[in-house]
């Protein structure tokens, strides 16, 4: 529970409510004015690298958020109404919520092309569209308060927001993060007047978040195994380029994991693998855990002596073997006649999972790969002496 909280907390902070904040604390205690009159074209420039970022990682929703937060500006420079921009962008970004990365040159992309020119156009053509903006501009709640924009416009922010902070909270992913945070810095943006700086800063803000949120998914893609969701093994010779001096490495499979998978079905093996992986991520003695392939996994000790890791490397095995798991029945293959089998009786009784290591310390001459190979060798030993056990 608080781990999950904690995540949510982490994927909110990061780029979304860092950018943001950090753009309202330099707005008001830095100096934006020199940014505004010397740098120009920084807001302009992100907003184009946002938008040629989205489109050669293929994050169709980036491309397109950053595509409307520009035309808004540019609007907005223009002096198009700003209720109407406001409802323009809520419209725009509860609709990226729910696209699918579905390309640009598709008939998919060719609807949200459609709706961006179609924003373009209202926004030119507003003086001949009198009824369209008497409805942006309406005002309709009986409130008492002082409202900084339109019913309509507030309404429809609201819906906008609230549906992207739901959707952050039920996804959790990085790009639902970034649109929530580009959302809030580009309505900021545009409560602001064109010559304030704080227009620029904002839009900035805006275009950086969503540039650095494709980033991150492409980090993720390359370095994060999305099964496990521990590191994978590119992060693991990474890791091995930095290690200096002393430390361990170990290495470990899942016993019997083939007979596994045929007994219980390949997603109850799938399954075991993420509660290994978990065990394996909270390791402690400060080792760190990588998916090195299939059911095998390294654990990398820094600054430690192999004896040292065995204690932490035997309560890891105990932890998982004392980690009772109970398969769902697999799905039945149909029998002779095409009908599902019958199942036997009895709910699932809880299986033991277990591991077997093997260890090794660094030495002098050799490299962390040689290293692993010692590691490996000592694995087999595990296996070859019985399994769920660790050598060294
Ligand atoms: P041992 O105790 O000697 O390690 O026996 P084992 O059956 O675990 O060893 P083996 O290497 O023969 O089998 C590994 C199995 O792991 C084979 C493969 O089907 C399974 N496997 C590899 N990757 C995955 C995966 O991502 N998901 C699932 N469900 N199974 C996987
Ligand atoms: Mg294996
Ligand atoms: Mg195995």
């Amino acid at each position: 529970m608080m781990q999950g909280l904690f995540g949510l907390l982490r994927l909110l902070l990061w780029p979304s409510l860092l950018l943001w904040g950090g753009a309202y604390v330099w707005l008001h205690y830095g100096d934006p004015q020199a940014f505004a009159s010397g740098f120009l074209w920084i807001a302009p420039a992100l907003l184009i690298s946002a938008f040629v970022i989205g489109i050669r990682f293929n994050r169709s929703r980036a491309a397109f958020a950053a595509l409307l937060v520009a035309l808004c500006a540019l609007l907005h420079l223009r002096g198009a109404p700003v209720n109407l921009l406001y409802c323009s962008l809520a419209l725009g970004f509860a609709a990226f919520l729910f696209m699918r990365e579905r390309g640009f040159l598709t008939l998919a992309g060719a609807t949200r092309w459609m709706f961006v020119a179609l924003v373009g156009l209202v926004g030119v053509l507003y003086q001949d569209l009198p009824a369209l903006v008497a409805f942006a501009n309406k005002k309709f709640l009986p409130v008492a308060w002082k409202l900084p924009c339109s019913h309509t416009a507030f309404v429809m922010l609201c819906i906008a927001g609230l549906l992207l902070v739901i959707r952050l909270f039920t996804e959790r992913q990085i790009m639902e993060s970034a649109l929530f945070g580009s959302f809030l810095s580009v309505v900021s943006a545009l409560s602001c007047k064109v010559k304030d700086p704080a227009f620029l800063v904002y839009l900035s803000a805006s275009a950086v978040i969503l540039c650095i949120s494709v980033l991150e998914i492409s980090y993720k893609l390359a370095y994060r195994d999305e099964l496990t969701g521990l590191p994978a093994r590119r992060a693991l010779y990474e890791t091995f380029a930095k290690l200096g001096g002393h430390y361990s490495l170990a290495m470990t499979d899942i016993d019997h994991f083939k007979k596994f998978n045929d007994k219980y079905g390949h997603d109850a093996g799938d399954e075991v693998l993420r509660m290994v992986a978990q065990k394996l991520a909270r390791v402690t003695g400060g080792g760190k855990a990588f998916r090195y392939g299939g059911e095998e996994f390294t654990i990398v000790f820094p600054g430690m002596a192999v004896e040292e890791t065995v204690d932490h490397l035997e309560a890891l095995r105990e932890a998982i073997e004392q980690t009772p798991f109970v398969p769902k029945p697999k799905p039945e293959a149909p029998g002779k006649n095409g009908k599902p089998k019958k199942r036997a009786p009895g709910a699932p009784k809880p299986v033991s999972v277990t591991i077997s290591l093997g260890a090794a310390q660094s030495e002098r001459g050799l490299s962390p790969d040689e290293i692993l190979k010692k590691a490996d060798d000592n694995l087999y030993k595990s296996k070859k002496n019985g399994r769920n056990q660790l050598t060294y």
